[in-house]
């Protein structure tokens, strides 16, 4: 059994934290490989180490030096040293890195770092070895991840290895230089280590205990999610955003490897499981639904044309005018004479959706062009819907006593989900509406 574990920047924060994170790691010897984050927050008012270091690479680029920002990577890091009791010589190690970040390498150079000796003071805590990303994930000359070659690469490094700590959130561009994931791409290395290990479970540790079926600003007494399928959380990506990166799945979905969202201060909880399709255990008291998430301020060009279907090149030819203008489609939903296009409104700002509109018009003539400004866009996610009638109606019929008026639905063909348009105004109560409706 190999585990692979990643540890989030809460986890990483403070000496605390990070003997809590070894009490973790030591109770399960088969939680082999370590993935760090840098230190996050200590608290609210608390600034991240990543933070602090693109701030130290604009310090070195304006001028000359990262002396002043670099002072409090310096404290943060001595200060976890000594209260870890460890020997060994951190300051060299970041005497080092600041004189690397003076040289103006790059931000995401200076960025790496935090999880750079993050890794150091870990693999030194658990008596690990220390094996750096940039030894084994690689960037191709698109800045896209070479994913056959990071992972015949982490294979064969940590072939042989018992037990190795790993720094997240960075790997090697083609030109041989440093390169970040986006933000919160600790996750991503987690994965891509898991997948390349033959994982057969990735733990993500982090402050939470999973997922919760919506956000809990809106429901206070939401519960936890404790079983989702890739697929289903890819529905919800606007909810997971904060809780594991929208990117992280990819890897280990290849290897249908589960991932364990756990909460390094409640080990006790079981926290949620995404599993592939064929590891999904179904319980016989299922909810219908796994979740609901939403995201305000979309605006739905609705476009209306007698026979549309009928038309050859019709659709392509709004999606052209949509495309010229680089703008992102959220969802498309249509009927036999209408198509609306849902937008995400700040795409729209300074005249686009005016020109938008004309263009349209003179691409496709249609009979009526309506815009809708406003509208939440909110995701009713669950595979048990597939097998189980009347869910549409459930949902519908919980709105309508809401007094909610539905402005748009658009139900994929996976039976995975049914989305609804909603005004801004109802997002909330939206909600909690099918909340109540679903969960018992
Ligand atoms: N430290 C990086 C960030 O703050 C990456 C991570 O924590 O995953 O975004």
């Amino acid at each position: 059994m190999i585990k692979v574990c990643k540890f989030g920047g809460t986890s990483m924060a403070d000496a605390a934290a990070i003997r809590k994170v070894k009490d973790i790691v030591s109770a399960d010897d088969s939680r082999r490989y370590i993935v760090v984050s840098a230190p996050g927050k200590r608290n609210k008012n608390d600034i991240k180490i990543t933070d602090t270091l693109y701030a130290c690479y604009d310090e070195a680029v304006k001028v000359g030096t990262c002396k002043k920002k670099f002072a409090l990577i310096r404290e943060r890091f001595t200060e976890i040293v000594r209260d870890l009791g460890l020997s060994i010589d951190i300051n060299a190690v970041l005497d080092r890195t600041e004189k690397e970040i003076d040289e103006q390498r790059s931000a995401d150079f200076a960025a790496s770092r935090g999880e750079y000796l993050s890794a150091v003071v870990m693999a030194e805590f658990l008596g690990y070895e220390f094996v750096d990303a940039s030894e084994m994930i690689l960037f191709d000359s698109r800045g896209r991840l070479n994913s056959e070659y990071t992972d015949d690469m982490v294979k064969s490094r940590l072939s042989g290895i018992e037990h190795a700590v790993i720094p997240g959130f960075y790997g090697k561009n083609y030109g041989g230089s440093i390169k970040t994931f986006s933000r919160g791409g600790s996750d991503i290395t987690g994965s891509i280590i898991a997948r390349g290990v033959g994982a057969d479970l990735y733990e993500n540790w982090t402050d939470v205990s999973g997922f919760l079926v919506c956000d809990p600003r809106i429901v206070p007494e939401a519960k936890t999610i404790s079983q989702i399928t890739y697929k289903e959380l890819r529905e919800l990506s606007y909810m997971g955003a904060s809780v594991l990166h929208s990117e992280a799945i990819f890897p280990v979905m290849k290897g249908k490897i589960p991932i364990n969202i756990k909460n390094t201060f409640r080990p006790e909880d079981k926290g949620t499981m995404i599993v592939p399709n064929e590891k999904y255990e179904a319980k016989e008291a299922e909810e219908v639904i796994t979740g609901i998430a939403g995201k305000k301020d979309f605006t739905v060009i609705f476009i209306e044309k007698s026979l549309m279907n009928s038309e050859v090149g019709f659709i392509r030819r709004v999606l052209s005018v949509i495309e010229h203008h680089g703008l992102r489609v959220e969802h498309l939903p249509s009927g036999i004479d209408t198509l609306s296009v849902v937008v995400a409104s700040d795409q729209l700002k300074g005249g686009v959706l005016g020109d938008v509109i004309n263009e349209i018009r003179e691409s496709v003539s249609p009979d009526y062009v309506h815009v809708i400004e406003n509208i939440s866009v909110i995701a009713t996610v669950g595979h048990g819907m597939a097998r189980r009638p009347g869910t549409a109606a459930t949902l519908f019929t919980a709105l309508a006593d809401a007094g909610i008026n539905i402005r748009m639905i658009d139900q994929g063909s996976s039976e995975l989900n049914i989305i609804v348009g909603v005004a801004n105004d109802d997002y909330e109560k939206c909600i909690r509406a099918i909340y109540n409706a679903f969960i018992k």
